[in-house]
């Protein structure tokens, strides 16, 4: 189903949540956010929502008018299907330059040429219609090179995989209380995130923006300021990746 998270003056924000079914993978979210008929897709997927995704953003755009993809890390998840939408549309994608020499692996010879626009280690503003979109740093959370995109009129946050909750369901429907994710968020978060100490970095970073609402692209979404703030808090004291790592980890079996 496509959500609108935002819709104002021609500045819109679309959320999909469903184009992943069953057992053909992890559940994920697709975001689309047109500005002034300029558009741009955070972390598209895969080849399992090329399709489905590319049926669902042609009831908002003319899809091969498409001027970016943006891609948090080098996940399949994330980017995958990167060669199609290059193929199909005459987007740019935008993705961490610590990761730009490796996603060419993703598409055909010659076909990532004059199309990627790195993001340096330090972020960047992205210019999108009369706004722009900022790529902010999330690296070691969990991929070495990481941006989240804020949206500095709508105040979300995209913040990828920090934030995931892979719950049963309700993805439309936001988070109440940390509580009722928790089971479906702790584990994910202590294997998948490096370490403390970036973690405390990335709180002290957002912290510093004006987010109203935090959708991370798997699970649900936690809107308003209280529930942000007891994310933020969570996220700065939590023991996760290298931290829990102990010599019986390495051992050879
Ligand atoms: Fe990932």
């Amino acid at each position: 189903m496509a959500v609108e998270l935002y819709n104002q003056g021609g500045h819109i924000i679309v959320s999909f949540s469903d184009l992943v079914e069953g057992d053909e993978g992890v559940q994920s979210n697709q975001f689309l956010v047109v500005i002034d008929n300029h558009a741009a897709i955070i972390d598209p997927g895969g080849d399992l929502t090329y399709t489905r995704l590319h049926m669902a953003l042609s009831k908002y755009i003319n899809v091969k008018d498409l001027d970016y993809i943006f891609a948090s890390h080098q996940d399949p998840d994330i980017v995958a299907s990167i060669n199609r939408w290059l193929t199909g549309t005459n987007c740019k994608l935008v993705c961490p330059e610590v990761w730009s020499r490796f996603i060419p692996h993703f598409s055909r010879v010659g076909k990532t040429t004059s199309r990627i626009i790195s993001i340096p280690d330090r972020g960047m503003d992205v210019p999108l219609g009369r706004h722009h979109l900022k790529a902010i740093p999330a690296h070691f959370l969990h991929s070495e090179g990481n941006f989240q995109f804020y949206d500095p009129i709508s105040k979300i946050l995209f913040s990828g995989d920090m934030g995931a909750n892979l719950g049963p369901g309700d993805y439309d429907k936001p988070v109440k209380s940390l509580d009722e994710i928790m089971p479906y968020m702790e584990g994910f978060h202590k294997r998948y995130m490096n370490g403390n100490k970036v973690c405390r970095y990335w709180v002290k970073m957002v912290r510093t923006l004006d987010v109203q609402w935090i959708v991370p692209q798997h699970g649900r979404s936690f809107i308003g300021k209280k529930i942000v703030a007891e994310f933020l808090n969570w996220v700065e004291q939590l023991e996760c990746g290298v931290d829990l790592m102990t010599q019986d980890d390495y051992r050879v079996s």
